[in-house]
């Protein structure tokens, strides 16, 4: 059995043919697992990258059924069983893919190519590095106007990610850069805009906590701007369909997802997603199942989420269909066990639906905590993020503000005097 992926579908298939009769080999670019949840809090200085990831090897180290090789997927040969990879081709006699989900900037090319993205753990840390370059820039510029675009950050798209992300950049720039930039007016003159095409936040949410969300981020400082598409994004800021131009040199892009790029798989239009059976097998390919972001399977009319526990729970169905056809007995429908959606907004403040139960402010907070803690892969990791957040609650503080990389390396940080010697 070859799986594909070994994020949250593909390792929790990894972990349930952990000691059955099947050899099993787990793929990835990566040699690590990454917990996407709290990609946001390295992107905010909040966690090192180290707490979120976890070396797959480490992770599979007892299952003596499992090998690992670190390869980048090209394609699947359905016809020949076969994948293509950066180590040669792969036979398999059972596939299961799980390769997730890309950045949707829905074919506009500066989107791609200015907007930040917060995919994965080189995006949290080009981010953490950008914001951060922007305030030491800051410092430096006497143009009012130039300095206070230096410290906006625009986040497009008002989904658990936006949300989160806006939240935590305010109180960064609240707690933290106020006082390590004394001399910088951060009050008045940093800004955190989220902008919505839609008319209210988090979708899929109750309307309640849709509008508590608002309010608590509006409450917390964060300009929430709804009804605003944004339509394109240039060196200086970024544009919004109403023709608005908002100055910002930070502009961060989580509006929307698409099915990773993986050929010779049938795709469904627009969301690149591969179209399964109830059971997660391809249609035309019955020995091929795909779980998680990647799988588009209807429930109630409507696509499933691209969320964690739809991936986990769609890797353990895979896993587990796949030892049923070894077995010669017919594979089950995939039923998704809904437990809620949540969202945190900064410091004591989150919403959560965790049906019929309807939650906001401090006890969501709470929940918020506890569930991210339990599902954290390796007690080392769960220690090292609940040090960091009993740190950053009792003193405000965030340790991880390192500028990574050489120093000015991204292209996308260009203040207007730099646009103008390029100009020259
Ligand atoms: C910033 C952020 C925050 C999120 N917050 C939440 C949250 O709070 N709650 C929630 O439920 N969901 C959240 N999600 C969504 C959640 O991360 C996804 O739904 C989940 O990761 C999907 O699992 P997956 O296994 O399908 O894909 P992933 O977990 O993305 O794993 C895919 C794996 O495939 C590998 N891969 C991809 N292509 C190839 C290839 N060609 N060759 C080899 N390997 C490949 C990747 O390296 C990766 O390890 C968040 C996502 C992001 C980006």
């Amino acid at each position: 059995v070859v799986i594909v992926g070994a994020g949250f579908a593909g390792l929790e298939a990894a972990r349930l043919l952990a000691g059955s009769p099947v050899e099993v080999l787990l793929l990835d670019r990566r040699n690590f697992h990454t917990f996407t949840p709290l990609l946001y809090q390295v992107a905010t200085a909040g966690l090192e990258p180290d707490s979120i990831v976890k070396p797959v090897r480490s992770i599979l180290r007892r299952a003596a059924n499992v090998r690992f090789v670190m390869t980048e997927v090209v394609s699947v040969d359905l016809a020949a069983r076969c994948l293509l990879t950066s180590a040669g081709p792969i036979a398999y006699d059972y596939l299961i893919v799980a390769a997730g989900s890309a950045v949707n900037y829905f074919g506009r090319e500066s989107l791609s190519r200015l907007a930040m993205a917060l995919k994965d753990i080189d995006d949290a840390i080009a981010l953490r590095s950008h914001i951060l370059s922007c305030f030491e820039q800051a410092s430096l510029e006497e143009d009012a106007a130039e300095r206070r675009r230096l410290m906006t950050v625009v986040v497009a798209g008002g989904g658990p990610t936006g949300v989160e992300l806006a939240g935590a950049i305010h109180e960064l720039k609240q707690h933290v850069l106020r006082r390590d930039f004394p001399a910088l007016d951060v009050e008045a003159e940093a800004r955190v805009i989220l902008v919505e095409a839609a008319d209210a936040l988090l979708p899929g949410f109750p309307r309640a906590l849709q509008e508590s969300a608002a309010r608590q981020l509006e409450g917390l400082g964060v300009a929430v701007r709804l009804n605003s598409p944004v339509s394109e994004a240039n060196e200086t800021g970024v544009l919004l369909q109403s023709g608005e131009v908002v100055p910002a040199a930070t502009m961060i892009w989580v509006a929307g997802v698409i099915g990773t790029d993986l050929g010779g798989l049938p795709r469904h239009n627009p969301s690149r997603r591969v179209p399964v059976l109830p059971t997660l097998q391809v249609e035309e390919a019955p020995e091929v199942l795909v779980a998680g972001d990647l799988a588009y399977l209807e429930e109630g009319g409507r696509p499933l989420a691209m969320m964690a526990p739809v991936a986990i729970q769609q890797g353990r169905t895979a896993a587990a269909n796949v030892l049923r056809l070894l077995g010669g007995n017919p594979p089950q429908p995939f039923r998704y066990k809904d437990r809620g959606v949540m969202a945190t907004i900064g410091r004591t403040r989150a919403v959560a639906f965790l049906r019929p139960l309807r939650l906001s402010g401090l006890v969501a907070w709470l929940v918020w905590l506890g569930v991210h803690l339990f599902w954290l892969i390796g007690f080392r990791n769960k220690f090292l993020v609940l040090v960091d957040w009993a740190w950053n609650y009792l003193f405000y503080e965030r340790g991880s503000r390192v500028i990574a990389g050489p120093a000015r390396a991204d292209t996308r940080l260009q203040t207007r005097k730099e646009s103008d010697q390029a100009g020259r």
